[in-house]
């Protein structure tokens, strides 16, 4: 359970909810978060039945937890979420969001080009790193705060939203203060810290599936962002670790209506980070739209035999645009309209 006291919660009015639910037998922490106090319960659904919490001096508001579910799944809520990202783009509700851009931010030329054509062809949500996890330490690990300012020129130009990772809970209060939605990345999945944090905060949050995770595991993560007080949760199968090395990873393409089945939460496609080859991003974002996902996420570079992260992977904008229109074909065959700006 959360506790988020008012900004001018006193200190004995913080003092008296942590006393409360000790009294409880719960472990209680205390922590500021955009300068406001959250106190935290241990995770027991009992203890939000225990005490009137909501009516004690200085609280402004309490999140549960559920007995026997979970908040992301469809025993709690069955009609679908719809997550806004930006001033005018909704993800999951029945029409086709495509997120695009280069996998990093290299430089403003490189970024503001690629938004601008992926723009023209159709994306909702533009994309592009400041922050690269990296398998090793000695490769480009991205611009950083210098990388955010071009993401944020980029949107100003296009008018597009944009949505970067955040890998470090030290650096989401700097990437939220740019980035019109948040990305967890395969490899953090499972950092429960990090999704605390972000789950404290209110920015959109893409959740990639961890790529040794199972689909109960990846919504469990969701789950800890959602108890703790972040809603807008958009998950992305993004391919699997599995036996054979033809692709970069195996695209779990049953998750999406697996996933779909088990949570009210949007959910999205990356056939870029799936396969590792560009020459299967374009079957395999038309296979994702076909069975139901909410959108894809595609990666789009100017010049890929010069990318400093995943140019293998990467689609030219005149290959983007294409796929745009086949894409669009596809989701009007399966009755879920692409969203016109
Ligand atoms: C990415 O989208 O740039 C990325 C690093 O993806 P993943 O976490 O799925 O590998
Ligand atoms: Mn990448």
């Amino acid at each position: 359970m959360i506790i988020v006291m008012h900004s001018d919660a006193t200190p004995d009015d913080i003092a008296e909810v942590v006393e409360r639910l000790r009294a409880s037998g719960a472990a209680a922490s205390v922590s500021t978060r955009d300068g406001q106090t959250v106190v935290e319960g241990s995770v027991d659904a009992r203890l939000y039945e225990e005490a009137p919490w909501d009516s004690f001096p200085g609280v402004e508001r309490v999140y549960p937890s559920v007995r026997g579910g979970r908040q992301v799944g469809r025993e709690f809520k069955s009609e679908n979420t719809v997550v806004a990202v930006g001033d005018d783009v909704s993800i999951g509700d029945g029409t086709m969001v495509v997120v695009a851009g280069p996998c990093a931010v290299e430089s403003r030329d490189q970024m503001i080009g690629t938004a601008q054509a992926v723009k023209e062809a159709g994306a909702r949500i533009l994309r592009g790193d400041a922050f690269k996890p990296r398998t090793s330490p000695y490769t480009f690990q991205g611009l950083g705060k210098a990388g955010l300012e071009i993401l944020a020129e980029a949107r100003e130009i296009t008018g597009l939203p944009f949505v970067a990772e955040v890998l470090d809970p030290r650096d989401i209060d700097l990437v939220s203060s740019y980035a019109d939605m948040l990305r967890i990345g395969t490899r953090n999945m499972s950092n429960y810290a990090l999704l605390r944090e972000v789950g404290l905060g209110e920015k959109p949050v893409l959740l990639k599936r961890g790529r040794g995770s199972t689909v109960e595991e990846w919504i469990d993560a969701a789950e800890y962002i959602h108890s703790a007080g972040n809603p807008n949760i958009v998950l992305v199968e993004r391919g699997v670790r599995g036996f054979d090395s033809s692709a970069r990873n195996t695209l779990d393409l049953a998750a999406v209506p697996v996933a779909r089945r088990l949570t009210h939460l949007p959910v999205m496609v990356d056939p870029s980070h799936a396969s590792g080859r560009r020459d299967l991003v374009v079957p395999l974002a038309r296979a994702a739209i076909a069975v139901g996902a909410d959108g894809v996420l595609i990666d789009v570079h100017p010049s890929p035999e010069t990318a400093l992260v995943d140019g293998a992977q990467a689609l030219l904008p005149a290959e983007f645009a294409e796929l745009m229109v086949s894409l669009r074909s596809v989701a009007d065959a399966v009755k879920n309209p692409f969203q016109t700006p």
